[in-house]
């Protein structure tokens, strides 16, 4: 099929919430992808943060359809090979003792947020329900985890919304102080606020809300949906930032492109989802199980962390250098390969120019734009990259 037969069947037969796209992607390899009409690009936004392996990574694609013909689908009634042994990978990985595995990142945050209530109540008192999330922060499209992100624009035609949330200012100790209340049990946040525009916390930030959730006796949640697997230059972004959570969330790159999310904790909060307390018919299947536990093993065996903090200073670099020369830039910040370009105008147009010169970007919000590449990538990937993105933006000043 071409792109346009593609748009056409699109408009006809899918619910539009996602809007109007570009392009058709129809193959993947490495840092590039092609689209339906055979044009080629390299993609900086990889599955939003998800294709961290790159595309169709061999290991990955090996695992796939090796478990694809052995097994595929079982159910959660019955104990299931590689899910036990991903658990064990990832708790060997993390100061996590046990994991809960479901199919995306709003899933895992559904799960913290409900072995952290029911915890709490069992464990610390009876009224202890509410969770302070951060304004700007992203956690998901469900009900309570869009009550969960602090963006009224999430919140819109959806109310009423969950009760139990309340908002503090990302990166303000004494905001998130005074938002605690008898009632408070969390204090749920992303070390990087991706979608909220790339916001990397001040050196003491996080580990303030460790000292307040343990003076306080409040658990500390890291939604790492976006900043895990490598991404910020260390397996987790809470190692990047020198600070443990009581719970973690995980999603997105896990699974190099399959959906598998993950709730993991430590053992005396993980007994609260006793028995029948806590479900998932698809979560941990042997098939996502695979992928991921060959994903996990490639960014840890291939040393990708590594290579996004050295990739991410070399684009950081380029991209300061470019802030010199473009008075658009406003700013630029990240940490390893989750780079935010802070534009003075409106990105979206940009983009669309990037995309139709071979540069896959997006717009986070009006005016930041994301980079988020593969974590395979290497100097000339980035060298390719900034050719495109100097070209366009000489283009519009
Ligand atoms: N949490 C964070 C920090 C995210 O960035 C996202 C998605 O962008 C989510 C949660 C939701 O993940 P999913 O789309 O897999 O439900």
């Amino acid at each position: 099929m071409t792109t346009l037969e593609i748009k056409e069947m699109a408009n006809k037969y899918l619910i539009n919430n996602y809007g109007e796209r570009m392009i058709a992607l129809v193959r993947g390899e490495g840092a590039y992808v092609w689209d339906a009409d055979g044009k080629k690009y390299l993609d900086f936004v990889a599955g939003i943060a998800t294709n961290n392996v790159g595309h169709c990574h061999p290991n990955v694609v090996k695992a796939i359809t090796e478990q694809a013909k052995t097994l595929i689908h079982v159910s959660n009634l019955y104990y299931i090979e590689p899910q036990v042994k991903l658990a064990k990978r990832l708790v060997e990985l993390s100061f996590a003792d046990k994991c809960f595995f479901c199919n995306s990142g709003a899933e895992a945050n559904e799960a913290a947020i409900k072995v952290t209530r029911k915890y709490s109540k069992e464990n610390v008192g009876e009224g202890k329900f509410e969770i302070i999330t951060m304004h700007k922060s992203f956690h998901g499209r469900t009900m309570t985890t869009i009550t969960a992100t602090g963006q009224p624009k999430y919140h819109k035609g959806f109310e009423p919304l969950s009760p139990g949330f309340i908002y503090a200012e990302f990166n303000d100790l004494k905001d998130v102080k005074a938002k605690i209340t008898d009632n408070t049990c969390a204090i749920m946040v992303e070390p990087i606020q991706v979608e909220g525009g790339i916001n990397i916390p001040s050196d003491d930030y996080l580990t303030g809300l460790r000292n307040l959730c343990n003076e306080k006796n409040l658990l500390l949640i890291f939604d790492e949906v976006q900043t895990a697997m490598g991404r910020t230059g260390k397996f987790f972004g809470y190692e990047t930032f020198g600070v443990e959570p009581d719970i973690i969330t995980m999603a997105k790159a896990l699974g190099g492109g399959v959906p598998i999310g993950c709730m993991a904790t430590k053992s005396h909060i993980a007994e609260s989802l006793t028995p029948g307390s806590h479900a998932s018919t698809f979560g941990g299947n042997p098939l996502v199980c695979s992928a991921a536990l060959a994903s996990i093993n490639t960014i840890v065996d291939d040393k990708l962390a590594e290579n996004a903090q050295r990739m991410g200073k070399y684009l950081m670099q380029k991209l300061l250098s470019l802030k010199e020369k473009f008075s658009m830039i406003k700013d630029v910040r990240g940490r390893g390969l989750v780079i935010g370009v802070e534009l003075g105008i409106e990105g979206k147009e940009l983009v669309n120019q990037a995309i139709k010169s071979g540069l896959i970007l997006n717009c986070i919000g009006t005016n930041v734009i994301r980079f988020v590449p593969p974590l395979i990538i290497n100097e000339s990937h980035v060298d390719e990259a900034m050719a495109i993105f100097e070209k366009v933006l000489s283009e519009n000043v």
